[in-house]
């Protein structure tokens, strides 16, 4: 997913798939570029459309299938073009995405589907080693447990994408994947739902996700993302096992540090962060074998975590930060565990896109940030403020802060 969409964009991308669940969305992968005005013209929009029918049938895709695919989708969605135009000015806090994602009622519905559905997460634990919080930590910020998959038809959403040339191929290959999930009979065309942005169901994955990791598990025939939870829940695990879940460790913990913690050394393993003083707030021990690094959102003194690799295949269903503290901290929840322990920081402590970009480039003219200039919070920012911290002798938290910028670029 580029799961921004809920998306999901396949683990492949980076590029996430936005949109579904309102709940989830602000937080959720960098929206599609907007797509070019594009004449919306029925004409041309058929011809495109016609295009694909020689793809269509070397996939396996009858005539009929694709008739029953486009049956009624005669012009692109003027909405879906304008969503595309709208999306990702500010990505939200990570703290003001927690308290949506990781909302009190949502704790509780996950909590009485966990017991409804006990005897059947038994089942999937044991056969893709996921454990249930982590999988309906995932269901319920994509569809909040299945009750909100989407309701845009996807054969027309991806053909609006596709034929406004949105990110290039993605979206016309997307189309095709889901031609041959119509043609499988996995869904009746007119069930097939989900974003606008083309994720689907329950699990919002994007086609391309779908045939390569959807399941059958309550073994009916069909692979159904929108209708049962239990082909929902499996499908999940066997794309995070499939991604590289470990069973063995979890997705991260919150964490404190003791005094005088040297802060450059942000990563190695658990067991040397637990002799460096480094103690779980709920009070457990910490693992004693796994890869792991220091993650501060919101800088030193809030919440603290360190997340293991298991942190980075949930970033595989959705590229954003937010999107998988939320997902962490959910599983956490539902699995019994505590809200988290220290405060946030103040909003005036927070550069918004625009200072993220300007960040970027300032890092990048002094040798430190390889990647764009997208105004995007990740990993690799975090890892190129560190390396200008470090330099500066300044408390490597990876944070980046408006006090930070102007230090950079020399203007208060
Ligand atoms: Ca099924």
């Amino acid at each position: 997913m580029r799961s921004f969409l809920a998306l999901v964009a396949g683990a492949a991308a980076g590029w996430l798939a936005p949109v579904a669940p309102a709940s989830a969305q602000a937080a959720k992968p960098p929206a599609p570029e907007p797509a070019k005005p594009s004449p919306a013209r029925p004409a041309a929009f058929a011809d495109f459309i016609e295009a694909l029918r020689p793809d269509a049938r070397v996939r396996g895709v009858s005539d009929a299938t694709f008739a029953a695919a486009f049956r009624g989708v005669a012009q692109p969605d003027p909405e879906i073009l304008a969503r595309t135009r709208r999306q990702g000015e500010f990505a939200r806090p990570v703290w003001e995405y927690l308290v949506g994602a990781v909302s009190a009622g949502r704790i509780a519905r996950g909590r009485a589907r966990a017991a409804a559905l006990s005897g059947t997460l038994d089942r999937i634990e044991a056969r893709y080693g996921v454990p249930r919080g982590v999988l309906l930590a995932f269901w319920g910020i994509e569809s909040d447990f299945g009750a909100s998959g989407g309701s845009v038809p996807t054969i027309r959403a991806l053909a609006t994408l596709a034929a406004a040339g949105h990110r290039g191929t993605l979206f016309r290959d997307e189309l095709l994947a889901a031609l041959t999930i119509l043609e499988r009979g996995d869904i009746a065309p007119d069930r097939m739902k989900g974003s606008w942005a083309g994720a689907m169901g329950q699990v919002q994955f994007l086609p391309s996700t779908f045939l390569a990791h959807a399941v059958d598990f309550d073994g009916d025939g069909h692979r159904d993302i929108w209708g049962s939870d239990a082909d929902s829940l499996a499908s999940i695990a066997a794309y995070l096992k499939a991604l590289g879940w470990n069973p063995a460790v979890s997705w991260g913990y919150e964490v404190a540090l003791p005094d005088g913690f040297d802060l450059a050394r942000y990563a190695g393993d658990l067991g040397e962060f637990d002799r460096r003083g480094v103690r779980r707030k709920d009070g457990g021990r910490l693992p004693q074998a796994g890869n792991a690094s220091l993650f501060l959102p919101g800088g030193l003194g809030a919440p603290s975590f360190l997340i293991t690799d298991n942190f980075e295949v949930i970033r595989g269903y959705n590229t954003s930060d937010s999107y998988a503290l939320a997902v962490g901290h959910l599983a956490d929840r539902l699995s019994g565990g505590p809200a988290l322990a220290a405060p946030w920081p103040a909003e005036a402590g927070r550069l918004d896109k625009a200072g993220l970009e300007a960040l970027q480039r300032g890092l990048a003219g002094q040798g430190l940030y390889a990647g764009d200039a997208d105004g995007r919070a990740g990993p690799k920012l975090r890892e190129a403020v560190r390396r200008y911290q470090i330099r500066e002798g300044l408390a490597a938290d990876g944070y980046a802060t408006p006090a930070l910028l102007a230090r950079l670029t020399g203007r208060p």
